[in-house]
């Protein structure tokens, strides 16, 4: 008998992915995947053309999404870390006409709108960019992204590809950076609960020069009812990983891994991390929406 393979964090161009939503279980097939996740930020409108494409491939579809969320913390416990910490909130299997949970989605696609328009302009100083080049890189309605404006810049012969770009003028740390207004993820958490779902804390350790969660926080969200943590991320380092899974044994947290594929976006590839099929079993126990 073959592995079992199941990922459950990707992204298609219904946020920042590359490939479109009904393509991405067939990709995933290529990949030798029994069941894809599909975690589009801060929107569903991937699940439908998903479905579809998974049905045709024969691949599991987990109808997911990653929510842009932050958690606050005290310095005193974490010093190296800014006050806010940004925090993606994966959620798995929720009603998705909730009413938290569709607020928040629409809020914050309202805001990242407001927030890319930003970036622009700052960018538009020293760059020849403009709104709407950058619209020329999602597809309608798509919550904009920090990748979207990278397009365009790459269009522009800024950099080579959305990595460099991230490197040289969209970091974090970037005079053109703006940050998402986001929810607590502690609400995050309670919202994807309440809506029949279950909340998975997606790369820990992803955010750059140490701002990223202490195991306070992570204590927190486990408290708000958080479902599962994902260990196996490329963004958590291999050093890191041993204490992350001793953590979500001792939370009792579902141990996740997955690639969180972007298509051409990143180098991320399909099934480069994967969750176990008893993991995949616990979270689809209970939950409002079935696989398909
Ligand atoms: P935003 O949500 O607008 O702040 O943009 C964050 C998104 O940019 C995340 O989905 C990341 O996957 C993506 N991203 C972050 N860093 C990079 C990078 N170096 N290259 C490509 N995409 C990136
Ligand atoms: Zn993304
Ligand atoms: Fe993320
Ligand atoms: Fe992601």
């Amino acid at each position: 008998m073959g592995e079992i393979r199941i990922d459950l964090h990707t992204h298609s161009s219904a946020s920042d992915g590359t490939d479109a939503p009904e393509l991405m279980a067939q990709l995933a097939r290529d990949a030798g995947l029994a069941a894809l996740g599909l975690a589009d930020h801060d929107t569903v409108a991937g699940w439908e053309a998903a479905s579809v494409g998974a049905k045709a491939a024969g691949v599991t579809l987990v109808r997911g999404i990653e929510m842009t969320a932050h958690m606050l913390v005290d310095p005193a416990e974490h010093p190296d870390a800014e006050r806010r910490v940004s925090v993606h909130m994966l959620g798995y299997l929720f009603d998705p006409s909730e009413p938290q949970m569709a607020a928040h989605m629409a809020a914050m696609c309202t805001a990242r709108e407001d927030r890319a328009r930003e970036i622009v302009d700052r960018l538009a100083v020293d760059f020849p960019i403009s709104w709407e080049l950058v619209q020329e890189y999602r597809e309608p309605g798509a919550p904009v992204g920090r990748p979207h404006i990278a397009d365009a810049l790459v269009a522009l012969g800024v950099g080579e590809n959305r990595s460099a770009i991230f490197a040289k003028v969209l970091a974090s740390t970037s005079q053109y950076y703006v940050p998402n207004k986001s929810a607590l993820a502690t609400d995050a958490v309670q919202w994807i609960r309440a809506a029949g779902g279950k909340a998975v804390l997606a790369h820990p350790k992803a955010n750059a020069r140490g701002n990223y969660l202490p195991d306070s926080a992570i204590r927190d969200l486990a408290e708000a009812g958080l479902f599962g943590l994902e260990v196996e991320h490329r963004d958590n380092t291999l050093s890191e990983r041993p204490a992350l899974a001793a953590l979500a044994k001792e939370l009792r947290l579902a141990r996740f891994g997955a690639s969180d594929y972007h298509g051409t976006g990143k180098p991320n590839r399909m099934g480069e991390n994967l969750t176990s099929p008893e993991v995949l079993d616990l979270l689809a126990a209970g939950a409002f929406l079935p696989l398909i």
